[in-house]
């Protein structure tokens, strides 16, 4: 840490909370010079003679001051907790920029002690929306990607064309990309769009899956005239279930602007439910239906009733009734069988936004096409973001 300069930054959120945390780097001294003294250990001794990972009390400032525990972390970083809430924070804040600490943002603390790379994966971490996904998104954040992207940067900057390695970067690209839409989903939930005639239940049935009730049931068709969203999580992978109007002939220029926004739903989601009404017997809109989406899961709904459909019921359709609650189980678990049909392996790499699945795919098109430079470049970019320009003189540059 000799020579870097002296940086505060708070870690806890904005607002109240219980305790706040205040990050010094290179700042231990700066607190033991300061005349008067701005932090007094109840061990009496100096910051920089703390031990290391010991939490120590103390109190800052001198005519008004604050209960604190300090702890070094290792030589150069220390963490300063104090009393939740704004003021207790932005005062010690304000006493570190006299000293000569400049403020900076977590995550611009994070890019720098991490690497840019990683510190994406921790925000992505904090994303998480269960704890199955945190769990995914802690392997992936403990440093495997950047080591793969480090490796292969090094290699495609050392080796000519007609080298080993360079026939090895696809195969090390694919094995990289091959979980990348698993990986995406992590953070975004998979998308699941349910469609069908007015009034075959889609409400219904969302509401039995989300267990409350999010969307209107009306016994009167037409009532959902734009597709409505909800995040839950299947076997604890994230889900948005998406009502969409019903699907009909109509002169209506509303519904039939609805109905629109249906099909491109469908032909974006992650998974397709089809929903029948079983009771009634089959009409031609949920033929067509049938017919456009071919691979879709089919809910045979209102199975409570007298069937109707006879042999015209596509096999593989799951009876399902919300009245009753029957079915619905099934439902979930096919649902999720279409969404993760193979969970990777613990030692599995992959990406896990958008961005870095991108600069994935760049480099893997660039390696096909022999354009080794230009796959070298998107792994920079992969690795540093806007950054890379300043890595792409060399492999030495790496770390720095
Ligand atoms: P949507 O237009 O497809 O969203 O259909 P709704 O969810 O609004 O339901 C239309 C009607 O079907 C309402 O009267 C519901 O009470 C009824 N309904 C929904 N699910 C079932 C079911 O499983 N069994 C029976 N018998 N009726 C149902």
């Amino acid at each position: 840490m000799a020579g870097a300069s002296p940086k505060a930054c708070i870690l806890t959120p904005p607002g109240r909370g219980a305790v706040a945390t205040i990050r010094v780097v290179a700042g231990d001294s700066v607190i033991d010079a300061a005349q008067p003294a701005v932090f007094c250990a109840n061990n009496g001794r100096a910051v920089c003679d703390q031990q290391i990972e010991r939490i120590v009390f103390g109190r800052w400032g001198r005519s008004v001051s604050e209960d604190v525990v300090l702890c070094r972390l290792e030589p150069g970083l220390l963490e300063i907790h104090c009393h939740g809430g704004d003021s207790a924070v932005q005062r010690i804040m304000a006493d570190l920029q006299r000293l000569g600490c400049q403020p900076e943002s977590w995550r611009d603390q994070r890019v720098r002690r991490a690497g840019f790379l990683e510190a994406e994966l921790q925000e992505a971490l904090q994303q998480a929306p269960t704890l199955q996904t945190a769990a995914a998104l802690a392997q992936q954040a403990d440093g495997r990607l950047q080591r793969e992207v480090d490796q292969l940067i090094v290699g495609l900057e050392s080796t000519a064309d007609s080298s080993k390695f360079t026939q090895q970067v696809s195969l090390r690209l694919d094995a990289l990309i091959h979980h990348s839409r698993f990986g995406r989903h992590l953070i975004q939930p998979w998308r699941v769009v349910f469609a069908g005639r007015p009034n075959v239940g889609k409400s219904s049935l969302i509401n039995v899956l989300l267990g409350y009730a999010r969307s209107i049931v009306f016994d009167q068709p037409g009532t959902t005239r734009d597709a409505v969203g909800s995040d839950t999580a299947f076997e604890g992978w994230p889900v948005r279930l998406i009502d969409t109007a019903g699907l009909r002939p109509t002169g209506d220029d509303l519904e039939r602007a609805g109905m629109l926004r249906t099909q491109q739903e469908l032909a974006t989601a992650d998974c397709r439910v089809l929903v029948l009404d079983a009771s009634q017997p089959a009409l031609p809109e949920d033929v067509e239906l049938l017919n456009t989406w071919p691979s879709s899961v089919i809910v045979a709904h209102k199975s409570d009733q007298p069937p109707a459909w006879g042999r015209d019921l596509p096999s593989g359709a799951l009876r399902v009734s919300s009245l009753e609650k029957t079915g619905v189980c099934d439902l979930e678990r096919v649902i999720v069988e279409r969404l993760v049909p193979e969970t990777p392996e613990r030692e599995a790499v992959f990406p896990v936004t958008d961005r870095q699945a991108a600069c994935l795919e760049q480099a893997r098109q660039s390696a096909e096409d022999g354009a080794w430079d230009a796959a070298r470049n998107a792994l920079l970019q992969l690795r540093y973001g806007a950054r890379a320009e300043s890595h792409s003189s060399g492999a030495s540059t790496l770390d720095s």
